[in-house]
């Protein structure tokens, strides 16, 4: 699918200029993106946006150095600078996209307050999805990070089309701290989205098996809510088992025959083996898969190693194990060396990070009212002030 980015703060901004930085390296055009941020510095850190695709705003709030972690400046200065947003949108071009997607980090400020204004206002002025991909703080960032966050998402999951969400505290190693992870848990992102976000497109190397399409993609996203991403991939694909194969296809008697047919569900057996890892392994968000409404398994990979009768049932598998009935495939060809599986649980009904997340905010906002309290109660001991 062809996708528009928009990268909100320092995370989404870093994020999109990944994808757009493995779209010139892959020589394809399927994504396009700016950057929205109240920072210069973090816009002129960038190297692969365009300089006219980074845009500053708030400006005569904050002088260019950041809301903070003030969200609701954030949603201000978002909401009081849309028009020259949507501009922004418009003069890149949007006739021949499939989608948008915006990129926040969700506990900080900028992209926290700014993602769901403008989810709100891309829905009201456009027909194509709009999708989030919202990263979670960790809870070592502090209570206001995870406050902000529940506070933004909340918001999110009822103007974005569905929202995909990228756990930093599932993925940072014991020890690590998030920012020393920030690279590694990017290329993450980055190449499991990258994936996805592709399906649809013919590239060089033909046709697949069981083609997806993006409608597909929107299909299976249509129930809104939040939806985690497993990734699995494949280890290398020796030439020679490659050369083989093409020997084999080519030969007609008997024998080698037989020997297709083995080789045929390998592949297959390969192939589920493969999406089982992607759903049972580390997800974007870690959840009860088992909740999820709808699935999408997607196959990447070079087309000699792709077989329907794998697709067809690790899609199966997939539907056996969530609640919903509605799982959707397909394969792409990719000149690689390895296969890459996606699974998408789209529509997740249980996800106990998110509830502990509303918890700590709940929390941290009965908190601040009460220290309000006090601090408005500390002088209220009737010595008079000098004047009213
Ligand atoms: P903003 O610029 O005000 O929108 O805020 P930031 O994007 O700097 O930070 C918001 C959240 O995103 C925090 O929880 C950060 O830990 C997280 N974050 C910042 N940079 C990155 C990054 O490069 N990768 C990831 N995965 N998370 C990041």
């Amino acid at each position: 699918m062809r996708v528009f980015f928009i990268g909100f703060g320092q995370a989404g901004g870093k994020i999109v200029d990944m994808f757009i930085e493995q779209d010139k390296r892959m020589q394809t055009q399927n994504f396009r993106g700016i950057a929205v941020n109240t920072a210069r510095t973090d816009l002129m850190g960038l190297k692969n946006i365009e300089l006219k695709d980074r845009l500053l705003i708030g400006q005569t709030v904050v002088k260019g150095h950041g809301v903070g972690t003030d969200n609701v400046t954030g949603a201000r200065v978002t909401a009081d600078e849309i028009d020259a947003i949507i501009n922004a949108i418009d003069s890149r071009g949007t006739h021949d996209i499939d989608a948008f997607v915006i990129i926040a980090g969700l506990g900080g400020g900028t992209g926290s307050g700014g993602s769901p204004v403008l989810a709100r206002h891309l829905k009201r002025i456009y027909r194509e999805p709009v999708y989030a991909i919202g990263i979670l703080p960790a809870p070592e960032e502090g209570r206001l990070y995870s406050y902000n966050a529940a506070r933004s998402l909340s918001t999110l999951v009822n103007e974005a089309d569905n929202t995909f969400i990228f756990d930093n505290s599932a993925w940072k190693n014991e020890g690590e701290s998030v920012k020393d992870a920030y690279n590694r848990l990017n290329d993450e992102i980055v190449r499991r989205f990258g994936v996805l976000f592709r399906a649809g497109e013919v590239g060089k190397a033909g046709v697949g098996e069981m083609v997806v399409d993006s409608s597909e993609v929107i299909n299976t996203l249509r129930g809104g809510g939040i939806s985690s991403v497993g990734y699995a991939i494949s280890e290398k694909i020796s030439p020679r088992t490659k050369q083989s194969q093409g020997l084999l296809s080519g030969l007609v008697r008997k024998k080698e025959k037989t020997e297709e047919v083995l080789t045929g569900e390998d592949k297959s057996a390969k192939i589920i083996a493969l999406v089982r890892r992607a759903m049972l392994g580390r997800l974007t968000l870690p959840c009860d898969y088992s909740t999820a409404e709808r699935g999408l398994v997607l196959l990447a990979g070079p087309p000699d190693e792709m077989d329907r009768k794998g697709v067809e049932k690790s899609k199966s598998w997939v539907e056996e194990n969530i609640a919903g009935v509605e799982v959707r495939g397909g394969d792409y060809p990719v000149q690689s060396d390895y296969i890459a599986a996606v699974v998408v649980l789209a529509t997740i009904g249980n996800a106990p990070r998110i509830t502990e997340l509303l918890e700590i905010a709940k929390s941290t906002k009965e908190d601040v009212l009460k220290s309000k309290e006090k601090r408005s109660t500390m002088f209220d001991d009737g010595i008079e002030p000098l004047f009213e």
